[in-house]
């Protein structure tokens, strides 16, 4: 990894799991271009905590899912330094919990949308100007998939969950195509995480309740699923391509 590593792309980090990737890149000495699509104010919120605690970090708004504002985000990220890291963390559940038939189309193609053309968007942008055979200098793609691919979330997300197959599914095609690219791409799983999705879906302790079930007997923090993320990144994790790491307590 050079030293300084460069500059992370770190997409939906205005809250959740995404800002804990976010502070924990600067952390990690990155310059960290901080994504968001709607939530500016929760944006400049991860800037300023990255800031306070000494690293440096800017807000880019660009929704994941629309070709243009991916190009315009990489383009951004650039003049902060070597773009050499790239976290597809943005990923919406839709805010609903029910069966796949009680899904509406318009919100079955904005989830797949966001959760699946905007990686793949983002992956294909993020190689184009990685990739060693195409002028860049490597650099490495984390997809953040979820443990709901497992059994497929039947009853609740089985729509979200598919989505998350797909990141899966990315991950592993595309560490084989770019792997002597100097690009690796791997995947965090994490499993029910104490973040304002469930809320948002209308059980904001769907977290907890589904605790009895995870041998570690909780729900993971962002920090936690941010740090499986850092060790990927890492140089400890050199010879690691095309994995999906669970992050989930064991469930
Ligand atoms: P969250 O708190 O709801 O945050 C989602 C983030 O994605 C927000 O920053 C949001 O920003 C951003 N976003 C949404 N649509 C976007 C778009 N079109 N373009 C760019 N950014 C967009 O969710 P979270 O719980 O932290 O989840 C983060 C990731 O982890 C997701 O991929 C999720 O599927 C995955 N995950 C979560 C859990 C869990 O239990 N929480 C478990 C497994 C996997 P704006 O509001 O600005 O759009």
């Amino acid at each position: 990894m050079p030293n300084p590593p460069g500059v992370a792309i770190v997409t939906g980090a205005s809250r959740g799991i995404g800002a804990a990737i976010a502070r924990r890149c600067a952390r990690d000495g990155y310059v960290v271009a901080v994504n968001y699509a709607a939530d500016s104010a929760g944006a400049l919120q991860t800037v300023a905590d990255i800031v306070a605690a000494g690293g440096s970090a800017a807000a880019l708004r660009a929704d994941v899912s629309v070709a243009a504002d991916v190009v315009a985000l990489f383009d951004r990220a650039r003049q902060l330094g070597e773009v050499t890291a790239v976290v597809n963390n943005a990923g919406i559940t839709g805010n609903l919990i029910g069966p796949l038939a009680d899904v509406s189309v318009d919100v079955l193609q904005r989830v797949t949308d966001v959760n699946v053309v905007g990686p793949l968007l983002v992956s294909r942008e993020a190689v184009l100007r990685m990739s060693t055979l195409r002028g860049g200098k490597g650099g490495q793609i984390i997809n953040i998939s979820s443990t709901a691919t497992t059994a497929g979330s039947p009853g609740t997300w089985v729509h979200y969950a598919a989505t998350k197959g797909a990141i899966e599914v990315l991950t592993v095609g595309l560490a084989s195509e770019v792997g002597r690219e100097g690009i690796r791409v791997n995947c965090v799983s994490p499993g029910s995480t104490n973040t304002g999705l469930h809320a948002a879906a209308g059980m904001p302790d769907r977290a907890e309740k589904l605790s009895p079930g995870i041998p570690l007997g909780r729900p993971a923090e962002p920090d936690e699923v941010a740090a499986a993320v850092a060790w990927l990144l890492s140089a400890e994790a050199s010879y690691i391509t095309g994995a999906i790491l669970p992050v989930s307590g064991g469930r």
